[in-house]
């Protein structure tokens, strides 16, 4: 028996995207209609679980904690909906990691631990780099951008993550 799943990017997708590292909870803003975007998906039977770049860690900018003060933050303003979050703390000045997206090893950790049906799950991302790691493990993906970029690999372009599930994931 296995799951179909919508992995989400972080910031940009869940929160504002601010341009620089986001790790206290007063810069953590949840992005409208994303709860609801949760809360419909969950209702259509499909796991929610969150795959984030976290290299400030290993870089010394923040802790640990400051970012788990973040979800803890994001899980309660998502009524405890998603069902599970994977962190790469890495970064190529400190180390090179393969769970660092573009590469796909959180992925393929979350497919193997929460027994994931590959074929029928969603990366939505505001990268390329998102994109990129969904492609590698052979998933649907959208891309969460406010003009249509043409050069992405995605599958999909919406404005945000309600329009992307209300719009594509339940229409396909
Ligand atoms: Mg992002």
């Amino acid at each position: 028996m296995s799951d179909k799943c919508v992995f989400l990017d972080r910031d940009g997708v869940i929160n504002e995207e601010r341009g620089t590292y986001t790790f206290t909870e007063t810069d953590f803003i949840l992005l409208e209609g994303v709860a609801d975007a949760i809360r419909l998906l969950k209702n259509n039977q499909f796991k929610v679980i969150v795959i984030t770049n976290q290299s400030g860690i290993s870089q010394g900018l923040y802790s640990l904690e400051n970012m788990l003060s973040c979800h803890r933050k994001m899980m309660s303003e998502t009524n405890q909906l998603i069902d599970d979050i994977y962190y790469s703390k890495w970064h190529p000045s400190i180390s090179e990691s393969l769970s660092r997206k573009p590469d796909s090893l959180m992925l393929e950790r979350a497919i193997a631990y929460h027994q994931i049906d590959i074929g029928k799950s969603w990366m939505i991302g505001d990268k390329e780099r998102d994109i990129e790691s969904a492609l590698k493990v052979g998933m649907k993906t959208i891309l969460i951008s406010q003009t249509e970029k043409l050069e992405t690999q995605a599958g999909f372009i919406e404005k945000n993550l309600i329009r992307a599930v209300e719009n594509i994931i339940l229409k396909n």
